[in-house]
């Protein structure tokens, strides 16, 4: 059984790409390094070869900060298939008023998002996996 892949966006300027790349990477750990792995975005865009044999083909998760989904678009112009794609914009706007951190530090709250957020990812890899 191959791994379910999940690209998380690279966005470093607001709250949302920490959020997404903290929430990805707790998602991975919660349903365990055998059914998932993480995949650096930046190499996927290189488009070296060994980047695109990681690609091409494979069942990817992504979690993108925002609307621009360069995870998600990303992966699918290096020919990976998206099964899923999530922003974490869509995810803070579902916490009324919520007060999440900043580009380099998620808040108590934050965490809080991100551990729901990281759950309801690892929902979905485990669904994507079982499909196999
Ligand atoms: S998806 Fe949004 S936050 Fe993430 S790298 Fe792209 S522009 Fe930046």
């Amino acid at each position: 059984m191959s791994k379910v892949k999940v690209a998380a966006c690279s966005g470093i300027g607001k709250v949302f790409g920490l959020l997404a790349r903290e929430s990805a990477l707790e998602a991975v750990k919660l349903i365990g390094v055998d059914k998932a792995e993480m995949v650096c975005l930046a190499h996927v865009v290189t488009g070296e070869e060994e980047s695109i044999d990681k690609t091409k083909g494979k069942k990817f998760i992504t979690v993108d900060g925002c609307p621009t989904l360069c995870a998600a678009k990303s992966v699918a112009a290096s020919g990976g298939v998206v099964c899923e794609q999530y922003r974490a914009v869509d995810e803070i706007r579902k916490y009324r008023g919520a007060k999440p951190g900043n580009a380099s530090e998620l808040t108590q709250g934050g965490w809080e998002i991100c551990d729901a957020f990281a759950k309801e990812i690892a929902d979905k890899i485990l669904e994507v996996s079982e499909e196999e």
